[in-house]
């Protein structure tokens, strides 16, 4: 092999912490080759890592600029995901150097060309370091929680847009996440084999050269034999599909019956039939597999059925490791999903049937409590998650994904008016249901998997996952575990277990929960990346009282507004993962967002533009709150000199509702 020369600058006295990320930086040279026989072209790559910057990082060839995030970490100032950050981000900007910068974009309409096929190589790069079934569900739900949103809003497109005012408004978990999604079902359809073909012939083809999506395509197809004209549909209608299948058994044969809608969208546009795979199981109830060898249905027209002899009524996994972005429903009983739960082969189901309960079940609780009736969760739900957290041969770290706790938006997504005080009160409800019927098992999963030594390895973080999953779900009980948080908090050798203590210690009584806050000031106050987690955690207490917390950390001399970092750990938390607080009723939410928008656009346009982009639910809220955005949102338009990447997003969002 050839010598080449690998540089990672920090700041002075950071160079320890930036170990993790020059390993992250070799493992992804050494995949790149093995994967897709690609080599990197020079003879040094540098990495330069600073606090304050705009995105994740920057693919600049030969010399990447990144957001000191995503390369420093060490055991005592970094969580596991953090690790996990490091190494997806080092691996999609080393990706980069052929995806992107030996072949490169002929125009920004084709940014997904680069970022879609990148994204998908990092998550491929990542499932191969870590867990694949565990990262894929990690990206199906950042999918499922960001770009779905998307296309239900006023910036709805498809992955390749049509026109914009301001580019950088199209830096999208549309364009990157979907993108990704869409070159995931050409690998489906056309199987991994061809899909290295078809990224051969495309290097060949146009090494050197700035070209379109519709090269990448035609590569794909010509490498392949299969012909994918329609499924070039994804690249320019916008929205989710919605896949609704319905079963029938008669004469020895099951049949499914799959219909496929594209709904309307602020983008507009056509709604042909999209063309995707169809990953499916078949099981008998009592968890028999059924599944044919060949279980990767074609679906192409609006409605379209399928047959299969099962010689008796079977119950259908749908949409296997997620082969689609699409959303199915299927009138899957109680008893159903529990099965699927139980007996799955596709671990990605097996997750999603958790979802998919957690959700029946939260609904079923809002139902009860508009009729004035207390909620409960199904007893057979709550003995199934019992029996799976008690498999000792399940991953640990796949154990803690079934432990599904929805965030507030993919509950009011499934309303025709979003009622985020119902939504919390309801999720409240489910949490303190599920903590108190599972409290002796979690309890046990805690104490089994305490250690005292502290090791990277995928057997220890799986150790900390699940254990720190059930110390958030206990949380939920408030003061039952101010103990164990409190002499975990003490006594943590490293950042995952101290966060999951100071998280868990928000729940506890106030004094707690301040001295908490005190304690950590005084650890942590001179460590920038550290000091952000500690923002972040307090804009996100759910109280009518975290309004006056971040007026008061936002005074604080380590905070600094001209620092996008630490916008995102105060601000963009609260307005994307305290939606209860931000979508309070008088308003208060909504007024702290647009003062700090109209703030920052003069001197930071590029984070304007993207806080206003959590105003994007402004069409489904109840009328007295949709009154009470509008407010906020015109008076953000009539700033002078508004940026014209904020102008785009606003103007666009007050146009959804009349
Ligand atoms: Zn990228």
């Amino acid at each position: 092999g050839r010598n080449i020369e690998l540089e990672i600058y920090t700041d002075k006295g950071m160079t320890n912490r930036a170990y993790h990320a020059m390993e992250s930086l070799k493992k992804s040279m050494l995949w790149d080759e093995e994967t897709f026989g690609l080599e990197y072209d020079l003879d040094l790559y540098m990495i330069v890592a600073v606090d304050s910057f705009n995105a994740g990082a920057m693919e600049n060839k030969g010399l990447n600029i990144f957001n000191s995030q995503y390369v420093l970490a060490e055991p005592s100032t970094a969580t596991d995901s953090d690790y996990d950050g490091v190494e997806g981000v080092i691996g999609h900007e080393y990706f980069h150097n052929w995806t992107g910068n030996r072949v490169t974009c002929r125009d920004w309409f084709q940014l997904t060309l680069k970022e879609g096929l990148t994204v998908f190589r990092d998550q491929e790069f990542s499932g191969d370091m870590t867990d694949r079934t565990v990262k894929r569900i990690d990206d199906v739900s950042i999918l499922r929680g960001h770009q779905f949103p998307e296309d239900n809003g006023p910036n709805a497109h498809p992955i390749k847009p049509e026109s914009y005012i301001e580019i950088n408004n199209f830096y999208t978990a549309t364009v990157y996440e979907k993108g990704a999604e869409v070159i995931r079902m050409i690998n489906t359809l056309i199987g991994k084999k061809n899909f290295r073909k078809g990224m051969d012939l495309y290097f060949k083809l146009h090494d050197g050269n700035a070209v379109t999506t519709e090269n990448f395509v035609d590569a794909m197809a010509e490498a392949s034999g299969v012909d994918l004209t329609q499924f070039k549909l994804w690249y320019k209608q916008a929205g989710t599909p919605v896949v609704n299948i319905k079963s029938a058994y008669k004469d020895g044969m099951f049949t499914l019956t799959v219909d496929q809608t594209l709904p309307k969208t602020s983008f507009g546009g056509t709604q042909e039939p999209m063309f995707f795979p169809l990953t499916i199981g078949l099981y008998t109830k009592d968890g028999n597999d059924l599944t044919p060898v060949d279980n990767k249905l074609i679906i192409s027209k609006a409605s379209e059925s399928f047959s299969f002899e099962t010689g008796k009524d079977v119950i259908p996994s749908l949409l296997q490791n997620f082969s689609a972005p699409v959303i199915v429903n299927y009138d899957y009983t109680t008893n159903e999903l529990i099965t699927l739960l139980k007996y799955d082969r596709d671990n990605f189901n097996r997750f999603d049937s958790a979802r998919r309960l957690t959700m029946i079940s939260i609904d079923q609780i809002i139902k009860d409590s508009v009729v004035g009736k207390d909620g409960t969760i199904d007893s057979n739900i709550i003995d199934a998650l019992k029996y799976l957290l008690e498999d000792n041969s399940l991953d640990n770290r796949y154990k803690a994904t079934l432990l599904y706790i929805p965030t507030l938006d993919i509950i009011t997504a499934t309303m025709n008016v979003y009622d985020y005080q119902l939504a919390d009160k309801a999720l409240k409800t489910y949490k303190t249901l599920l903590a108190t019927e599972l409290k002796g098992t979690l309890f046990r999963l805690f104490e089994d998997n305490v250690t005292d030594v502290f090791e990277l390895t995928k057997e220890a973080i799986g150790q900390r996952t699940i254990k720190n999953r059930a110390l958030n779900i206990l949380s939920f009980l408030g003061d039952d575990i101010k103990e164990i948080a409190q002499l975990q908090f003490n006594r943590a050798n490293n950042m995952t277990d101290y966060m999951a203590a100071y998280s868990a210690l928000q729940e506890c009584e106030d004094s707690v929960r301040i001295e908490a806050n005190s304690e950590f000031y005084g650890k942590w106050k001179d460590n920038f990346l550290v000091m952000n987690k500690w923002f972040a955690i307090q804009a996100s207490r759910n109280d009518l009282e975290v309004l006056n917390d971040i007026k008061e950390l936002s005074s604080k001399d380590i905070f600094d507004k001209n620092n996008p970092n630490r916008i995102r750990s105060l601000y963009g938390i609260f307005s994307g993962r305290n939606l209860a607080q931000f979508h309070r009723e008088d308003g208060k939410g909504y007024e702290l967002i647009a003062n700090l928008i109209m703030d920052i656009d003069g001197f930071n346009p590029h984070v304007s533009a993207r806080m206003a982009t959590t105003f994007q639910t402004y069409s489904y809220l109840p009328p007295a709150l949709a009154e009470k955005m509008k407010i906020q949102l015109e008076a953000i338009l009539k700033i002078d000199d508004i940026s014209s990447g904020l102008y785009e997003i606003v103007s666009k969002t007050l146009k959804t509702r009349a």
